[in-house]
């Protein structure tokens, strides 16, 4: 079983210095990063109009979010009136519950799926994993590291961190013998292995890009195939969706699907975007005989009102990831959950560690790059600093105080300078194991200047 938390008992600068002081990942992730975010800036680029359908993918999504349960209840109906089922789950325990029963309750032995960051959210493997059902991921990504026993490290390209001979190195296993470190050849390897895992399997379960109210359907933006196979060969397809991830109308998800490949990948479209209305009909030949939707709450609904609430916007296009420079130097392992980067280091301590919060938000340079890449215009940076607020407000009385004082102390140019001649003083006599950090092994703190001030020296046309 396959540890999707890496926070507990792990502090992120422990992660992260590890990631850093690791070339291969870093050479890894420069690689693809570069490539996606150069690809989102040329698709961009090739639109006269991108920016006005950022502003309008904006104000549409907050507009959904301001009518959520509204809308999530037109969806729950007509997916209902599809022949499909409908569960509201509160949190992870309920929706791994849910459909740990289910397969229970089917005599479902083998699950394929196909990539979701919420079935990563929930634990969703281990808990059928603990049931004695056999859970494989058919996501090429996802499948990797399904062999390697490694989360994802990144939420539109899992095994970003991994180099092609990197996988032949975990494929030989499964195969019994060298494969050549050829993308072909590795492909067509997992092609033919998880085939039987297809033809075998009685439930797959997916993620979902969107769900659309109005017909109460639901779609996929895929570029494998996979999803088609997990949704339509078992004969029960359970979708997993996060409840923010829903439209009211299709002419809304145009509007979407002009944003998502794009800003994702740089594609004008996916290879395959799938739309499921319901289970199979009769008369038809495909599709699975049960349709489950389970909606996760999992702590989105405290987001609504407040001031995180345009994080529910977020379409998970990772464009944010692709963009940060601390994401580019440490991957996704480092944030400790399955989301990364900008987007998950606000996400994580307000669905899942609340007492994350100070580490993560700590891990931005407050660039905003990520808002520049973002389609849908979620201000990541302000989030981040308002989570820090958050954080500074339940420090001890004692680091508010040392704060306060520094802040005093370099609000007046006396006392910012009596303060550093003094620090400068400090790291000429003490050792440099004197200092709480490592940050200041390697640095000298300047020499106060003596003379006149620098307004003096501006008056006398000096500088
Ligand atoms: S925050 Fe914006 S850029 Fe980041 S994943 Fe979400 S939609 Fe994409």
């Amino acid at each position: 079983v396959v540890s999707h938390d890496l926070l507990a008992g792990t502090t992120l600068r422990g992660r992260a210095s590890g990631a850093v002081g690791d070339e291969h990942l870093r050479s890894a992730l420069r690689h693809v990063t570069n490539l996606l975010a150069e690809n989102r800036l040329n698709a961009a680029a090739s639109l006269d109009n991108w920016e006005e359908l950022r502003d309008a993918a904006r104000s549409m999504r907050a507009g959904i979010i301001a009518r959520l349960p509204e809308v999530l209840d037109r969806l729950a109906t007509n997916w209902e009136g599809n022949g499909g089922q409908v569960f509201f789950a509160a949190d992870a325990a309920e929706a791994r519950h849910y459909i740990a029963d289910l397969a229970a309750s089917r005599g479902v032995r083998r699950v394929v799926k196909s990539k979701s960051m919420a079935t990563e959210e929930i634990g969703l493997n281990a808990e059928l994993e603990a049931g004695g059902v056999e859970v494989t991921e058919t996501d090429l990504g996802e499948w990797i590291l399904q062999l390697n026993e490694e989360p994802p490290s990144h939420i539109i390209a899992p095994a970003i961190h991994l180099t092609r001979h990197d996988v032949a190195g975990i494929f030989k296993e499964q195969a019994g013998a060298d494969l050549p470190a050829d993308p072909q050849e590795l492909c067509e390897f997992a092609r033919v292995s998880l085939r039987d895992r297809f033809l075998g399997a009685e439930m797959g379960v997916s993620g979902c890009n969107t769900a659309i109210a109005e017909t109460g359907s639901m779609v996929l933006v895929t570029n494998e195939g996979n999803a088609d196979l997990t949704t339509s060969l078992p004969r029960i397809h359970v979708v997993v969706m996060g409840m923010e991830r829903v439209v009211e109308t299709w002419d809304q998800l145009d509007l979407l699907m002009a944003l998502l490949p794009r800003a994702a990948t740089g594609q004008e479209l996916s290879v395959y975007t799938t739309q499921i209305t319901g289970p199979r009909r009769a008369g038809e030949v495909d599709g699975p005989d049960e349709l489950h939707l389970v909606i996760l709450d999992n702590g989105r609904s405290d987001l609504i009102g407040g001031e995180f609430q345009e994080m529910l916007n977020c379409i998970r296009c990772g464009a944010c990831l692709n963009v940060c420079p601390v994401y580019r130097q440490i991957g996704g392992h480092a944030y400790g959950w399955c989301y990364s980067g900008p987007m998950g280091a606000v996400l994580t301590p307000l669905l899942h560690h609340a007492s994350e919060a100070g580490e993560l938000s700590g891990a931005s340079t407050l660039c905003g790059a990520c808002y520049d890449a973002c389609p849908v215009k979620i201000p990541l940076q302000d989030l981040l600093l308002a989570l820090r607020r958050r954080n500074a407000a339940e420090a001890g009385w004692q680091e508010r105080l040392a704060w306060r004082a520094w802040a005093e102390a370099w609000s007046r140019p006396a006392t910012y300078r009596a303060s550093t001649e003094a620090a400068a003083r400090a790291g000429r006599v003490l050792p440099a194991k004197a200092f709480p950090d490592a940050w200041a092994a390697g640095r000298e703190i300047p020499r106060a200047r003596k003379g006149p001030s620098f307004r003096a020296r501006f008056a006398r046309g000096e500088i």
